[in-house]
C-alpha cells in the first residue's frame, strides 16, 4: 500500500538548519492587531529586549537591530568598519564563510581567502602565517564563521583570538553566529570577539526577518575613524538611539519584536548553560544514530571528529540520488522535512542529490529528535538504502544517559 498524502496529516516537523521550529508561544505573541509605534508597550519594552539580547551572547557590548536576514547583518557589520580598499582575512570552512567574503568584496574590500574546504575546521597555524606576513597590518578584520551551516563545522573562536593576541595583530575579530547563537556555546566578551552577527530565525526561534550586529568598544572606535558609513547600515543610531524609530532606521518590525520578546523569555527561563547542554545531548544522540547508519552502505557524516561538529546542524552524505529520495520520502509520507545539502555540489550537478543536512537548533527536545531519527530510519528501510543497524538504540541510550533521573 502506498501513502501519498501531501502534506502528511499530523503536526509537521521542519528539521532544516534554519528557519527553525517556532514555539507556539512565539506565534501566539505575534498574532495580534497592529500596535502603536509611537508610545506604549512596544516602545517601553525595548530597553529590556536589548539587555536580554546581550545576555544571549554573553556581552556587555552594544547591539544594533536590522530588519533583514543574516545577509543584511553581514553587510551591516562590514559597512561599519571596512572601507573600500581595506584588506580582510576570510578563513572559510564552508559556503557561508565564502559568502561573507564575497559580500566584503562587494563593498570594495580586498579579500584574502583561506579555503579550508568543506570538512575540516580552520587551521590556526595557516591563519597565523597569513597574519604574520601582514607586517604593516593591512588586514583590518578576520571574518570567521563560528558554525558553517553548509558543512556543520564548528570553529574554535577563542583559538583564533589567541592567534591575533599572540601576534599582536590589531585586526578586528568578527564572528558569524547566525547558526550557533542559542545552540552552541558562544561567549562574546570572554572570547574576545569584537563584532558578531546573528539572525532571529535559528537559535532565537523567531520567523526570519530581523538580524543583529553586536559590537564592542574596540569595534566602535574603528567605526568612529571611518571616513564614511552608509547612513542606513550605520549601527550608531540603532545601538544608541535617542528615539524609538532609530533602533530600526524607520518603522519597527512590530510583530517580530513581540515574538522575540517571548523567545528571549523562553531562553532565559531555561538558561544559557541548560540550552547548550540540551543541544549537546540531542546532537550526541543524532551523532550516535548517524555513526551507526554509517557502518554500512554509503551513509556518512561530513565531519568525522566530534570536537569539530556543531550541535545545531549536521551535514550528511548518501550516494546520489539517495539523499534527495530520502528527503522526498520523509516529507511526503511523514511530514518530516530534512535540509538540502548546501555548498557540496551545484544544484544542477547530479552529485547534489547525494547530500543533506539535519537542523537541530532552538525549540527542540528528545521526542522531536527521536521522531526525526525514526523517520530517517523508516525512509532508509522503505527505500532499501543500505545502512548500519542499531541507530535508534544508540540514540535512545544517549538520551537516557543525558536525562537520567
Ligand atoms: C543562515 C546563515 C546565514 C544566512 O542567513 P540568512 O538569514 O539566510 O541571510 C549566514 N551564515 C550562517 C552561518 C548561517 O547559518
Amino acid at each position: 500500500m502506498t501513502h501519498t498524502p501531501m502534506p502528511a496529516p499530523g503536526r509537521s516537523y521542519l528539521a532544516i538548519p534554519g528557519p527553525s521550529v517556532m514555539p507556539d508561544a512565539v506565534l501566539q505573541a505575534m498574532h495580534r492587531a497592529a500596535p502603536n509605534i509611537y508610545a506604549g508597550e512596544l516602545v517601553d519594552m525595548m530597553p529590556a529586549l536589548v539587555t536580554d539580547l546581550k545576555r544571549v551572547a554573553r556581552t556587555d557590548g552594544h547591539v544594533a537591530i536590522y530588519i533583514g536576514n543574516g545577509h543584511a547583518a553581514w553587510e551591516a557589520a562590514l559597512a561599519n568598519v571596512i572601507s573600500p580598499g581595506d584588506r580582510v582575512l576570510v578563513p572559510a570552512t564552508g559556503r557561508f564563510g565564502i559568502g561573507w567574503g564575497e559580500m566584503a568584496t562587494g563593498i570594495g574590500a580586498e579579500v584574502d581567502l583561506i579555503d579550508f574546504g568543506l570538512n575540516t575546521p580552520m587551521d590556526m597555524d595557516r591563519i597565523a602565517d597569513a597574519l604574520r606576513a601582514d607586517t604593516d597590518h593591512q588586514i583590518k578584520a578576520v571574518l570567521a564563521v563560528h558554525v558553517d551551516t553548509s558543512s556543520s563545522i564548528l570553529n574554535d573562536i577563542p583559538a583564533l583570538r589567541a592567534v591575533l593576541d599572540d601576534l599582536g595583530h590589531p585586526a578586528l575579530l568578527m564572528a558569524d553566529c547566525i547558526a550557533s547563537l542559542g545552540c552552541d556555546r558562544f561567549e562574546m566578551d570572554a572570547w574576545g570577539v569584537d563584532v558578531m552577527v546573528t539572525g532571529c530565525q535559528k537559535g532565537l526561534m523567531v520567523p526570519p526577518g530581523v538580524s543583529f550586529v553586536y559590537f564592542n568598544d574596540r569595534a566602535y572606535a574603528v567605526r568612529q575613524q571611518m571616513p564614511r558609513v552608509s547612513r542606513y547600515w550605520d549601527w550608531t543610531p540603532r545601538a544608541f538611539p535617542d528615539h524609538f524609530f532609530e533602533y530600526f532606521g524607520g518603522t519597527a518590525p512590530t510583530h517580530h519584536l513581540y515574538g522575540l520578546r517571548v523567545a528571549l523569555d523562553l531562553i532565559h527561563a531555561e538558561g544559557m548553560e541548560a540550552i547548550w547542554t540540551r543541544h549537546t545531548t540531542l546532537a550526541q544522540a543524532i551523532w550516535a544514530a548517524c555513526e551507526a547508519w554509517s557502518s554500512a552502505g554509503s551513509f556518512a557524516m561530513n565531519v568525522t571528529d566530534r570536537a569539530h561538529r556543531s550541535t545545531a546542524v549536521t551535514a550528511l552524505r548518501l550516494d546520489a540520488p539517495k539523499a534527495t529520495d530520502l528527503r522526498t520520502w520523509t516529507e511526503q509520507n511523514l511530514g518530516l522535512t530534512l535540509g538540502i545539502g548546501l555548498g557540496m555540489a551545484a544544484p544542477d550537478d547530479p552529485a547534489w542529490h547525494g547530500f543533506f543536512r539535519l537542523g537541530h537548533m532552538g525549540h527542540i527536545n528528545g521526542q522531536m529528535i527521536m521522531g526525526m531519527l525514526g523517520g530517517i530510519e523508516s525512509g532508509l528501510s522503505a527505500l532499501d538504502i543500505p545502512h548500519g543497524a542499531g541507530a535508534l538504540d544508540a540514540a535512545t541510550a544517549v538520551i537516557a544517559a543525558g536525562y537520567r533521573a
